[in-house]
């Protein structure tokens, strides 16, 4: 009998280790540029790997700037149509960081900045106070404000006062706004001493049954606050990003450049700002060099997210500057024409892996932002360097963006625009003479005033000067993706099944893996995109989640 041509089976996974080469690219091969040219996400494919545990075990926590870790690596774009306070709070209990606009007057992003470290609070050091000579009234007020009612209440009506009694929500119902609050206010009261530990309030906060904790010292001086609706938001939101000591969730919001923006920023500051977007469609600026380094050195704490830029060279820069982290992209967002219209800007896949694999170097993490679709689009960006994803026309269409929906060709949607748009950069312009009632508008000197704050969008583009704006943008809509509040844990399930086929258990172990080419890619021709798609379906709808 002639032994057999074949190997051993049981030897194959040995064989292959051993003799054969690995499958599919590593992450050099697959970007060398000079062969394939620029790439796009939808130019690769990651390889899959061995499923040896549950998606769910995944973890997604990732390094966003150098000194701020969150769980999921999601960013909203700092955009008109995309992130105003209600989007930051939100991204921010689920995981990510949303970026608050700047198209807006200093005031008003600052009250956003503070609402979003309002939110969340582990003890509330800086809590709203009212005397019993206060009235119903004022309670009311602070509600419609800050939306809260749990006002404690000291001789002084501030903290450090002596405290004398808690008014809340229960006890105004039903009543006369002029009724005076030593008439209403509960004197009964569970207190805790100042100096235990956070655990400690919130287990006395759990067995008291109420709805706030003040803290006293030994004279029974007030010392701070904890509300119980923060045990139930620590429940309920268990990836939410916050500071380690004050349990507040994480605030970050865009500025511009310009000399202006030094007086906005400090407003920001003022109101909490943990993180600052230097928004810059081409971060490598003299202007941008000069922000970063007298941010550094007037607020030191501040961490500093700069860009945006899609080469090495672009980044060097901004990285000596002291940037803690980089923005990368040009010309992929979705409302975006900048490659059309400037012939600068890079195909997103190649940028992300160029500025990544050159700051990652220095500890600067990559932020890929534009040009997110889907899912896979996040694994992708994440495979190639970045730490973490920017969103804007992907959350633009959720509850949680500002504007309303409306109808158009029987979908319902919401407007989104680029911040090079005309229509962003005309925002908050002068009305001109001609325009409105048609009376005669004098001197014009009431027209001067219309303008609250210096553009953002102009600034984003350096074109503030120009007699003629070029759009680097269009303004069109998106459809009704629901509430983000679904829509990013999606995307967060999403990403876990993605790593567990890849067969990766963290982001981390995906870098390791594709910097050690274990984790392996493929090109994709335009006919595997074809084939990558749905195909061949006389007709089918596409649900994403359920
Ligand atoms: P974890 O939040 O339980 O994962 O652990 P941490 O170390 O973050 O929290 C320590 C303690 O603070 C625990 O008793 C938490 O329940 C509590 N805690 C965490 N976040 C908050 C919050 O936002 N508010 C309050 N009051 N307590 C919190
Ligand atoms: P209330 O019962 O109307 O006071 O409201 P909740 O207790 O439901 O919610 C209060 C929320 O606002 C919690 O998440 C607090 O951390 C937050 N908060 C922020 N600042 C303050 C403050 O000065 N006083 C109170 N009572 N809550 C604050
Ligand atoms: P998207 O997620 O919609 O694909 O892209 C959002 C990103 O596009 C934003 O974070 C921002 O970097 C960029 N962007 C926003 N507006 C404009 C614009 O008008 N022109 C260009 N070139 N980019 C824009």
């Amino acid at each position: 009998m002639a032994t057999s041509a074949f190997l051993d089976p049981s030897t194959a996974v040995e064989h292959l280790a051993t003799y054969e080469r690995a499958d599919g690219l590593s992450v050099a091969e697959l970007m060398n540029s000079q062969v394939h040219g620029g790439l796009t996400y939808n130019d690769l494919l990651v390889l899959p790997g061995k499923i040896d545990f549950a998606a769910q075990e995944v973890s997604t926590e990732t390094r966003v700037t150098r000194n701020v870790v969150v769980k999921t690596p999601f960013f909203s774009s700092p955009m008109d149509t995309v992130t105003e306070g209600e989007m930051a709070i939100a991204v921010a209990l689920l995981g990510g960081i949303g970026v608050i606009h700047h198209n807006q007057s200093p005031s008003d992003q600052a009250a956003m900045v503070r609402a979003v470290k309002r939110h969340e609070n582990g003890f509330i050091t800086d809590p709203v106070v009212l005397s019993p000579s206060h009235l119903v009234e004022h309670v009311l007020d602070v509600k419609e404000r800050l939306g809260f009612a749990g006002i404690p209440i000291t001789d002084t009506a501030a903290l450090g006062g002596k405290l004398l009694g808690i008014v809340t929500n229960r006890d105004i119902q039903f009543l006369s706004p002029s009724t005076p609050l030593s008439e209403v206010m509960t004197t009964d009261l569970v207190t805790a001493p100042q100096g235990i530990t956070l655990q400690e309030a919130n287990d006395i906060l759990r067995d008291s049954k109420k709805g706030k904790l003040p803290l006293v010292d030994k004279e029974g001086r007030l010392k701070s606050l904890l509300a119980r609706s923060d045990l139930l938001k620590n429940q309920n939101y268990p990836l939410a990003s916050k500071l380690p000591e004050s349990k507040q969730l994480y605030a970050a919001a865009a500025v511009g450049t310009r000399p202006a923006d030094r007086e906005r920023l400090a407003l920001l500051v003022d109101a909490g700002l943990d993180i600052v977007v230097l928004d810059s469609s081409q971060g490598n600026s003299v202007y941008q060099l000069d922000m970063i380094r007298w941010i550094k050195q007037t607020y030191p704490k501040l961490e500093v997210i700069a860009g945006n830029v899609v080469t090495r060279e672009q980044a060097a820069s901004l990285i000596s500057a002291g940037a803690d982290a980089l923005r990368v992209g040009m010309g992929s967002g979705s409302i975006c024409i900048t490659q059309e219209v400037m012939a600068v800007g890079r195909p997103q896949a190649t940028a992300v892996y160029a500025v990544a694999e050159f700051a990652n170097k220095f500890g600067v993490p990559v932020i890929a932002d534009g040009g997110i679709g889907n899912v896979g689009h996040i694994v992708k960006a994440l495979s190639l360097g970045a730490s973490a994803v920017m969103m804007g026309g992907l959350l633009a269409g959720t509850t949680e963006a500002p504007g309303e929906y409306f109808y158009h060709e029987g979908k319902r949607v919401k407007a989104y625009r680029g911040m090079g748009s005309i229509e962003a950069m005309e925002q908050g312009k002068p009305i001109p003479p001609s325009a409105g009632s048609g009376k005669q508008s004098g001197s014009g000197a009431a027209n001067k005033k219309v303008q609250t704050h210096e553009n953002a969008a102009t600034s984003r583009y350096f074109s503030e000067s120009s007699a003629v704006k070029v759009a680097q943008g269009v303004s069109g809509d998106v459809q009704d993706k629901g509430s983000v509040r679904q829509f990013l844990p999606y995307l967060y399930a999403g990403l876990q099944h993605s790593f567990q086929d890849i067969g990766v258990r963290s982001v981390s172990e995906l870098r390791e893996g594709v910097h050690s080419g274990k984790v392996r890619f493929e090109l994709r021709t335009a006919s595997a995109q074809v084939e990558g798609g749905v195909h061949g379906l006389n007709s089918y709808t596409k649900r994403l989640f359920a």
